[in-house]
């Protein structure tokens, strides 16, 4: 029996395919990166098609690893999403992001909306309003500098609570923001009753511009309908001149990408915005 009990487990990692043994190898070491906080958030700038000022960023996490370096989030949100670690690390994203624009308001700057992307899992909680409301208090951070980002599958999923939930958030004077638009199972009719106030374009779509007459239409017309129903457009991966002149020709409001800036450590964002200069 004792001879059994030890071969378990070499029978158990030998079974098991590599990916779930990689995958429960990950999990364990994305535990202890929570508890040891070897997070840190980049801030990438969008800037508006009228004069290439910033008019805010948006938080994207990643994860210090002591051994590898910077990973990715796509190399971690998506497994905190399956193994539940995605609150804690919600968590941490929303208070660290609070406590960077209560920084950046004490500074003096100019006042500046920081976006923070909020998982399907996250959104889903009952407390996710009660959670952020604490945040945003204990942060000292102005609610309306605060923009978050969530994906049109988010939205749908539950389109009663949803609405419930985003009603809530906008009245504490936080602005909705819908992430990768044109990539979900779009139903369009949420935005004529959810208080949304941005659109962001996927950069699927930005990518093929100028050439990709398909992609440009899709975009005119996102462009277009955005704004009857009263809704800004962000035009997300702009990565060339031609793009942003292409986009501000045809109305789009605001624009990011590695054109104007990659994404950034808080200092390197603190130049830009004292710095003041269009980007
Ligand atoms: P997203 O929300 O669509 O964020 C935009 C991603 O595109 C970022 O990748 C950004 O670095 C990248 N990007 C920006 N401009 C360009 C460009 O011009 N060209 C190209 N090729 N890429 C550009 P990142 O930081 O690797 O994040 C990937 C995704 O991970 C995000 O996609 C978002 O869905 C998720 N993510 C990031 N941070 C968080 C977070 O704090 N919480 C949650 N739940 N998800 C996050
Ligand atoms: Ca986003
Ligand atoms: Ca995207
Ligand atoms: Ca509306």
């Amino acid at each position: 029996a004792k001879e059994k009990g030890r071969n378990s487990y070499q029978f158990f990692a030998a079974d098991m395919n590599a990916r779930a043994y990689e995958e429960l190898l990950m999990s364990k070491a994305l535990r202890d990166a929570l508890n040891e906080r070897q997070f840190v958030l980049h801030y990438q700038p969008s800037v508006s098609l009228q004069d290439y000022r910033i008019t805010g960023v948006e938080a994207l996490v990643r994860w210090v690893h002591p051994e590898q370096g910077l990973i990715p989030p796509s190399a971690f949100v998506p497994l905190a999403e399956r193994n539940g670690l995605i609150g804690e690390l919600g968590q941490w994203v929303f208070s660290e992001a609070c406590r960077q624009a209560a920084e950046w308001r004490s500074m003096g700057l100019p006042p500046l909306r920081v976006a923070v992307n909020v998982s399907a899992r996250q959104f889903n909680r009952r407390r996710l309003v009660a959670e952020l409301s604490e945040v945003i208090a204990k942060s000292g951070m102005v609610a309306a500098d605060l923009h978050l980002e969530i994906t049109e599958s988010m939205m749908m999923e539950n389109p009663k609570r949803a609405l419930t939930t985003l009603r809530e958030v906008a009245e504490m004077g936080i602005d909705i923001a819908v992430d990768d638009f044109g990539t979900g199972h779009s139903s369009l009719s949420y935005l004529k009753d959810f208080p949304i106030h941005f659109l962001k374009i996927d950069r699927s779509f930005v990518m093929g511009l100028p050439e990709d007459e398909d992609a440009l239409a899709i975009v005119r017309a996102i462009v277009a309908m955005a704004h009857n129903l009263n809704l800004k457009v962000i035009a997300e991966g702009v990565e060339t001149a031609a793009q942003r002149d292409l986009l501000a020709a045809i109305g789009c409001d605001e624009a990011q990408g590695y054109f104007f800036s990659r994404p950034r450590r808080a200092d390197d964002v603190i130049k830009l915005l004292r710095n003041g200069k269009p980007l």
